[in-house]
């Protein structure tokens, strides 16, 4: 007899002693068998004469009666039995009376008489409740300090198994495409995705570092020079960065690569790959995924990271103002900036909500904010009275504004207007109920730049990574207009993964580091050893990274990676299960012939 469609039977153990079901499978089909179980106890009843005891396994829960009738001594036991208690019992399936069954749980038609039990470990109090779906309102903190406790939890449990089956998904659906899953190391040298590196000191060559991988790149480009054609890997990165709400230090990404494509074939292939891996969590991928042009997505959205689910499209007033003498507008028009505005749909807003968003806009970096409610055919807004009839009728034409609508203009730099209109545009659909609950939207972005100029370094960097091929030819006189055969993907305002073609011929990679300021002696000592495979004849080859950890969180509606992460840190980098990261001992560093400065007071 098996067991209800997704559990899967257990193999017989030998004697079975502990068990022979598990607990969700307790279904019809037991009815009038004897069944042994085993697992936690999930919550205790104590009715005067019996005693119920709900059992949970990694399947689920079943109900357990303990009747004096049915055996003394199981019934002595369940009075003693405590939440979280490990036991196992045998007994008999019954059905449930009508008046008695339990629609909430799976198994809630049928219960388990005790014949016998046993107490296999006894369980101290838990800092915070385990049954139940609740969230857990405990601090995050505890939540981690007692991750093996919170993992026991049915939402916990249930998103590390979706992870499990959006993981093995991938693995289907790229073996069945002819890629092959290969390992690369973690002890390595620098990979450069643009964060700091962890370093670990060499004990046997004092004074040299190895460094845990960014990502597998030069790995996976060097199987593409040794003919593998097709690689994947669900690989562990490492990047020390300062973090942020969606950032581990530790994190893992699906890296795959493949020869002898252009981007079209890469593209296909992983929109194939999404499509099969988030139907296990319910989600269509409608194919084609559109296609946004870099440039387009920052003009129209903001962002490289678009929420598509929702309209409120960023608009250019430059056209429709550029003979404005309103003051603010017009420094922004002549000197380098815009003056782009959304239209936020029809609302009602008292005074202090909209000094509220200008307080927003400014705390994201503008100047200031101009609202404005359309009425008739100006506008109801302090603003109103420095511009002409045209220009009101201009903007509320370019902004499709009808009556009631409300406007949000900033005037900046492209980059600031962009970033706080793109910022209020998804926090204001996601406050003004204007995303649909349950939909999905995705996007590629292709056409990068390939380059941009990192102020802060005062030099080229690239938006990918220095092995992005460039598109047609590279003008080393206007680095700013290189383009890059570069596409990330991006899921309801996430980017989930991004990749590209790769240059597969040694001199241009040269060229391309020398644009990043990295000259023919530091090229040969950082990356001298993919130089060198490049020229012992590499395929067209080009790849993505998928960040997993993200995947599955939005697969599972959990708004936090740390939720799909069976162990993951907390904000400032720390495991509070471990007390990672530690002081080491002395005769540690001794070995590795380092000295620590003063640790920074804990
Ligand atoms: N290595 C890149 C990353 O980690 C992905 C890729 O280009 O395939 O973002």
């Amino acid at each position: 007899m098996s067991a209800p469609a997704d559990i899967p039977d257990l193999p017989a153990q030998r004697g079975n002693e502990f068990r022979d079901l598990w607990a969700g499978a307790v279904g019809a089909g037991r009815v009038g068998t004897e069944v042994r179980l085993a697992g936690w106890v999930n919550r205790r009843r104590d009715h005067g004469g019996l005693v119920f005891i709900d059992l949970r396994d990694r399947t689920g829960v079943v109900q357990l009666v303990f009747d004096p009738d049915d055996s003394g001594a199981a019934f002595a036991l369940g009075h003693e039995l405590r939440s979280e208690d490990v036991i196992s019992v045998r007994g008999t399936v019954v059905e449930r009376s009508a008046d008695t069954v339990n629609p909430e749980i799976a198994t809630g038609a049928w219960e388990v008489r005790v014949a016998a039990a046993a107490r296999l470990a006894a369980a101290a109090t838990p800092p915070f409740q385990i049954e139940g779906r609740g969230r857990n309102e405990t601090g995050e903190e505890a939540r981690l300090r007692y991750r093996y406790l919170d993992l026991r939890r049915e939402p916990m449990r249930e998103a590390i198994e979706l992870r499990a089956r959006i993981v093995r998904a991938m693995r289907e659906q790229l073996d069945g495409e002819g890629f092959i899953e290969i390992e690369t190391p973690v002890l390595t040298r620098s990979t450069p995705e643009g964060a700091r590196d962890f370093l670990v000191p060499s004990r046997l060559q004092q004074g040299s570092f190895y460094a845990l991988p960014q990502s597998p790149q030069l790995f996976k480009q060097l199987l593409m020079v040794a003919g593998f054609e097709r690689y994947y890997q669900i690989a562990r990165c490492f990047r020390d960065e300062d973090l942020r709400a969606d950032r581990q230090p530790d994190f893992t990404q699906l890296d795959l690569e493949m020869s002898f494509v252009d981007e079209e074939d890469v593209i296909e292939a992983n929109e194939r790959l999404l499509r099969h891996v988030l139907a296990v969590a319910g989600i269509e991928v409608e194919l084609p995924i559109p296609r946004i042009a870099h440039a387009d997505a920052l003009a129209r959205y903001g962002t490289d990271r678009p929420d598509v689910r929702f309209g409120m499209e960023l608009r250019d007033l430059g056209g429709a103002l550029a003979e404005t003498g309103f003051r603010v507008f017009r420094a922004a028009i002549d000197g380098d900036g815009v003056v782009k505005g959304i239209n936020a749909g029809r609302r009602e807003l008292p005074r202090s909500e909209l000094d509220g968003l200008i307080a927003e806009a400014q705390e994201l970096g503008a100047k200031g904010l101009v609202w404005a409610f359309r009425e008739g055919d100006g506008w109801r807004s302090p603003t109103a009275k420095f511009l002409s009839d045209v220009e009101l009728a201009g903007v509320n034409a370019e902004l499709g504004a009808e009556e009631g609508d409300l406007l949000l203009i900033v005037a900046d730099s492209a980059a600031v207007a962009n970033r706080v209109l793109g910022t209020l545009r998804t926090r204001l659909a996601g406050r003004w109920g204007e995303i649909p609950p349950g939909s999905h939207g995705f996007c590629w972005i292709v056409d990068w730049p390939l380059l941009e100029w990192d102020e802060a370094e005062g030099g080229w960097a690239p938006l990918h990574h220095p092995f992005t091929a460039f598109a047609g030819e590279l003008d080393e006189g206007d680095p700013a207009a290189a383009r890059a055969r570069a596409y990330d993907i991006v899921w309801n305002g996430s980017e989930i993964g991004g990749g590209s073609i790769r240059i597969g011929d040694p001199e241009a990679q040269e060229r391309v580091l020398a644009l990043l300021g990295i000259d023919a002696a530091e090229a040969e000592a950082r990356f001298g050893f993919l130089l060198e495979a490049l020229r012992y004849g590499a395929p067209p080859h080009g790849g993505i990274a998928y960040g997993l950890d993200r995947i599955c969180a939005l697969a599972s509606g959990s708004d936090s990676i740390r939720d799909v992460i069976a162990f993951p840190k907390t904000a400032s980098g720390g495991d509070p299960l471990t007390g990672a990261p530690a002081p080491v001992d002395e005769r540690q560093l001794r070995e590795l012939g380092i000295s620590a400065r003063a640790a920074k007071p804990r």
